[in-house]
């Protein structure tokens, strides 16, 4: 070992600190997926380990090796199939019990290089436990590392530790769990008459096999009914079952649950021993569970939750707006100077539109809300971080489940806000099929942050003194029709009440400067990152659409764009907004829906300043109200498209969620406008 080519996996229950450990080993070297933020998605770094250089891959949240959620089925195949060389348990010290059942797992499956982090020492501390990681170390005769990973106490020695695991030759012990002498015999029988089943004993320990089969675990059935022909087939068959009818005529209880309990009672007597509690924590516990009553109040919960997203808001246009200014005037700047610069060398006068008009106009108009998409995401990093959002979803499940939606489809929805696409994907969580569609259908009207820049343009130039309380009226619709909609998809397409929440309330914690920043800006880079792509591409196909034919005039009527907008904008007109350049800002949006920005800066060709004066010339502000409506609701961008197709793998529920949104969202842009001008308004 130690050539360079190790893999180490970190699992773990959710929220025990994987991520921070990850972070911790592997420093800025990491290769995240596409969409980080939810651990859904592999993530992938290189560690030092003395002069080798190594692989971790930071494995989504799991209890066990039973997979029941997508989560669990990706963490448990990638450490079953893929074989890492070295598994490292993340453990929340502060609730070891739980948290070894996973360990537990993996000693009985046998795989050969573990070592337990048993993290957050400090809260254990807190908590009045004393933890004699050295005796349980010995006692279940793995390596244990105590850290605190977020301070990145304890780092050090772990990669000491890590690098001599690796490098050892002997296997380790066995598994010291044993269950009872009748379920002893039993597992003997079963792993005297599974050698010769070749195909299963090749790949699993036989131990761990006799076990899970008789657990009666469906993915081991299913295998062992696998191989046609196999002659031992029908004979592992027929002594399970007697295994099994005499087990549980001997224990009088469900063989799989007394299985389970066998492990949980171990691993009480083992914390018990190992884990001493210091003094009664019983008075800690309440100011956590005091703080809980409030937030999670039956009348209060909702006015806190409202008032939390308000703020949210509030902090996104009042700090990001003087920031977005100043990049703005920035860009006005440069584009100025590289236009000047350019026709001073006599450069061609189209180079010259294709910079200001295009690129500057169109590119930067879009780009200057960066800080305000960024400090959107660092208050939802805030909030995740700090065990808010667990509480949230408490509170919001006796809604959700009125609405017919699972409580677990909160942090979809929530995600949402940031961009639907990792909101779509964090549905993974979710057991239930179609708990799951239901969610994913109606995730796109959670308004992500590529809508923000059209809301901030259009309120900023229509309704200067109410911009906050019209954007969150906006937000709001999104997520009263998300749930009106879930409620109607419900009746319509599945019947049958939502599976019940059990949700851990995770402690709280004071978030991590770092932690929350890396979050914020992994998630909020990828804005940049489609503004260098999607956006740019986009802008400069819309700039060649407005520049020719030669002789039309830029970004007139007669030019190509103007004469696809002519055709569209009639279907716009009973909304209010019926002008060509609206009806291709929208179309074009479709790509990205930062992509409306960034035409209309490029058709009016102007800095942020401008494009805000241009659009109160165009539009009334009630026309601009619909106008932001049809940008909430018509069609999810096209990357959102792609994963709607990939999670419900179904074409047919991608074509409803693109059909479904087009005709609301002009059926609603055309009721708020004709609504409107019937209430006297505009
Ligand atoms: P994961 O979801 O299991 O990967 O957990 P994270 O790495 O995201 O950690 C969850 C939270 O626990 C974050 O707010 C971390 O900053 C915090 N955290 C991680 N390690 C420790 C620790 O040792 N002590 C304390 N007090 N907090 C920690
Ligand atoms: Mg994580």
């Amino acid at each position: 070992m130690g050539d360079g080519k190790d893999i180490i996996a970190l699992a773990g229950n959710p929220n025990s600190g994987k991520t921070t450990v990850f972070n911790a080993l592997t420093g800025a070297r990491q290769k995240v997926g596409n969409w980080p933020g939810v651990t859904v998605e592999r993530k992938e770094g290189k560690a030092k380990l003395g002069d080798t250089e190594v692989t971790v891959v930071d494995l989504p949240g799991i209890y066990s090796l039973t997979a029941n959620s997508i989560d669990e089925r990706i963490a448990r195949d990638f450490l079953l199939k893929e074989k890492p060389s070295l598994v490292a348990v993340v453990l929340d010290a502060s609730n070891l019990e739980r948290n070894l059942y996973l360990s537990l797992q993996l000693m009985e499956l046998g795989v050969s290089r573990l070592v337990l982090i048993c993290n957050m020492m400090d809260q254990a501390r807190t908590k009045g436990l004393e933890i004699d990681t050295e005796g349980l170390s010995q006692a279940l005769g793995v390596p244990i590392v105590p850290t605190v990973a977020n301070k990145g106490i304890g780092i050090e020695r772990l990669k000491e530790v890590l690098t001599a695991e690796l490098a050892r030759k002997e296997d380790p012990p066995p598994c010291p769990l044993r269950y009872g002498e009748s379920v002893e015999e039993a597992i003997k029988e079963l792993e005297e008459n599974l050698k010769v089943h070749k195909n299963l004993s090749q790949r699993y320990p036989l131990r761990w096999l006799a076990l899970k089969l008789l657990e009666g675990d469906q993915e081991y059935l299913a295998q062992l009914e696998m191989k046609e022909g196999n002659p031992s087939r029908g004979e592992i068959r027929a002594v399970l079952t007697t295994l099994r009818d005499k087990l549980e005529s001997e224990i009088r209880y469900d063989l799989e649950t007394a299985l389970v309990e066998r492990r949980y009672g171990y691993l009480k007597g083992l914390v018990s021993k190992f884990a001493r509690k210091k003094w009664d924590w019983a008075e800690r516990l309440s100011i956590s569970d005091k703080i809980d009553r409030v937030i999670t109040n039956r009348f209060l919960g909702l006015p806190i939750f409202l008032l939390l997203m308000w703020i949210t808001f509030k902090l996104t246009f009042s700090v990001g707006g003087p920031i977005a200014d100043l990049i703005d005037g920035l860009f006005g700047y440069l584009g100025g100077h590289a236009a000047a610069l350019i026709a001073s060398a006599h450069g061609p006068a189209w180079l010259v539109s294709l910079i200001s008009d295009g690129i500057i106009g169109g590119v930067g108009s879009v780009l200057v809300f960066f800080p305000n998409i960024f400090i959107l995401f660092l208050a939802i990093a805030v909030l995740e971080d700090s065990g808010y959002m667990a509480r949230g979803a408490f509170v919001m499940d006796r809604i959700m489940h009125a609405m017919g939606l699972h409580g677990k489809s909160f942090i979809p929805m929530v995600l949402g806000f940031g961009c639907n696409i990792p909101g779509i994907m964090a549905t993974r969580t979710m057991e239930n099929e179609k708990d799951r569609i239901l969610t994913i259908l109606v995730n796109p009207l959670m308004s992500c942050s590529a809508r923000l820049p059209v809301y901030i343009l259009i309120a900023g130039a229509l309704f200067a003194h109410h911009q906050g309380a019209i954007i969150f009226s906006i937000y709001m619709l999104g997520v009263v029709l998300a749930i009106v909609l879930a409620r109607v998809f419900k009746s319509l397409f599945f019947k049958g009440e939502p599976a019940p929440l059990v949700m851990e309330l995770p402690p709280y914690r004071l978030p991590t400067w770092k932690g929350v920043f890396l979050l914020a800006w992994q998630r909020s880079s990828i804005f940049v990152k489609k503004a260098g792509t999607i956006i740019f591409a986009a802008v400069v196909l819309v700039w060649f659409l407005a520049h020719f034919p030669t002789g039309a005039g830029y970004a007139s009527q007669q030019s190509l764009i103007g004469r696809l907008g002519t055709i569209l904008a009639p279907i716009m007109k009973p909304a209010g907004f019926g002008f060509w350049q609206a009806a291709v800002a929208l179309f074009f949006g479709v790509l990205a829906k930062e992509v409306v920005v960034g035409t209309l800066g490029t058709l009016y060709h102007t800095g942020e300043e401008k494009l805000g004066a241009a659009i109160a010339q165009h539009f009334t502000p009630l026309a601009g109200y619909a106008f932001m409506v049809m940008t909430l609701i018509y069609i999810p961008c096209i990357a959102s498209i792609g994963i709607i197709k990939r999670e419900t793998n179904s074409w047919k529920w991608t074509a409803f969620a693109v059909g479904y949104s087009l005709v609301l969202g002009w059926l609603l842009a055309v009721l708020v406008y004709q609504g409107g001008r019937l209430l006297g308004l505009g």
